[in-house]
């Protein structure tokens, strides 16, 4: 039998991209393999929002090389958002590489591995879903509209397009069949969900059709932008029993001249007003946020100001970032990267430490309390799983739980997880 390795860098919408290629390798007839070296047809599912995770998969198709060199039978695709719609310089780039596919875009594999097999793939292109697992990403809407100056996804992922909501529920419906319990409903700006749809239904709709399915227990959303997030939707969080009390919002900047230059389209007070309506209509909500440091021309007190809004907000989680420069966004044409790196890196440390303090004190405060805990898997020894709002919970206990909702009474907390012991099944 063939097999297949998918390596993958990046956000939640490349982890669901390659689930979904996954799957359909796996319908092919394709077993997964852990080694790159072994599988005949390896997988790069890259990243290009921050040099970093270019370079990373840079050096991964670097050490795919000479494995290509021993064995030129073996299928390399790179697919994800460093291939662009012109691939003329990436094939020059890395000749080892035999498949470049767009985000979402399996095709061009599936039909190459389906010559090579003598396979017809058109079944395996039908129904694409995530792997059975207990939670899942199901992406809803593809692309960005927003063109903000630092991002590089508007121009690798294209424009706004959401799913109908019918084929949503459908394949969410699929996934219950095949034992998963919470749903992520996934897009880079997961809140402007269809405005490209005609009647115009929205996200607060679609949690709503979602939390019908039998079977789902719980529903997410990811990620939301600021200006999108309509009381409809903060009604449907605050109102549908199956939507967990959390949300991710990005801020990026505290000050409202970078956010300006970020073209990012609201100010810090409106942004603190939004947090403020979330957290008033939803009891217990969590509340997560994804910032930049050292963005083009960022003085020391406009990122005072973002410090600011972390220490002021006192959020649940916060994804930090240094920025880097993007080939071909607003800000690589019109702005100088003028931080120095040493900068970055120091404005990077302030976040995570105060940040990792606020945790620690948020965290502490569910000490002896009892949370719902929906039990995803095990992981050395201890099963873990998610509360509503979204804190990693270990129960040691639990082992054998794996798929169910249990209460669990919490007796240690940190600042990046909790643990508690299980209340007795019923
Ligand atoms: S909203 Fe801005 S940061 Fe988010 S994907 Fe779109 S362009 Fe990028």
């Amino acid at each position: 039998m063939q097999t297949f390795h998918i390596w993958t860098i990046g956000c939640q919408m490349n982890k669901a991209d390659s689930e979904r290629l996954e799957s359909a390798l796996g319908q092919m007839g394709l077993s997964a393999s852990e080694s790159t070296a072994e599988a005949d047809v390896v997988v790069l599912n890259s990243c290009v929002v921050r040099q970093s995770a270019e370079d990373r998969v840079t050096g991964m198709l670097g050490s795919l090389k000479p494995l290509k060199r021993e064995d030129p039978g073996k299928v390399v695709a790179l697919m994800g958002c460093m291939v662009g719609p012109k691939t003329d310089a990436l094939e020059r780039r890395f000749p080892q590489v035999d498949v470049f596919m767009r985000p979402q875009q399996f095709d061009p594999l599936i039909e190459l591995l389906g010559d090579r097999l003598g396979i017809d793939p058109d079944g395996c292109l039908g129904q694409l879903t995530a792997r059975p697992a207990v939670t899942a990403y199901v992406p809803i809407i593809h692309g960005c509209d927003k063109f903000c100056s630092f991002c590089i996804i508007p121009y690798r992922r294209g424009r706004e397009v959401s799913r109908p909501v019918a084929e949503v529920v459908r394949e969410v419906e699929l996934l219950a069949d095949r034992g998963v319990r919470e749903v992520t409903l996934l897009g880079q700006n997961v809140d402007s969900y269809g405005h490209d749809l005609p009647g115009r239904q929205d996200l607060g709709d679609l949690l709503e059709a979602v939390s019908g399915v039998s079977r789902i227990e719980r529903v997410r959303f990811l990620t939301s932008h600021p200006n999108d997030m309509s009381d409809h939707i903060i009604d449907a969080v605050a109102g549908l029993d199956k939507v967990c009390e959390h949300v991710n919002l990005p801020f990026q900047a505290g000050d409202d001249e970078v956010l300006a230059r970020m073209r990012r389209g609201y100010t810090n007070a409106e942004y603190r007003a939004i947090v403020e309506k979330i957290r008033l209509r939803v009891p217990n909500v969590s509340m997560s946020t994804d910032l930049i440091v050292g963005f083009c021309g960022e003085t020391d007190e406009q990122f005072g100001r973002t410090l600011e809004m972390v220490k002021d907000i006192r959020f649940d989680k916060v994804h930090s970032a240094a920025y880097s420069t993007r080939e071909g966004t607003i800000a690589d044409r019109r702005f100088e990267d003028d931080v120095p790196a040493a900068e970055k890196k120091a404005r990077l440390r302030a976040i995570d430490e105060a940040q990792a303090a606020i945790q620690a004190e948020i965290n502490s405060e569910m000490l002896g309390s009892a949370v719902e805990v929906l039990v995803e898997d095990v992981r050395k020894g201890k099963a873990y799983g998610r509360s509503r709002n979204d804190k990693l919970v270990y129960i040691p206990d639990a082992k054998d739980r794996v798929g169910e909702v249990i209460p669990v009474k919490i007796d240690r907390t940190g600042p990046w997880s909790l643990q508690g012991r299980a209340a007795a099944a019923a």
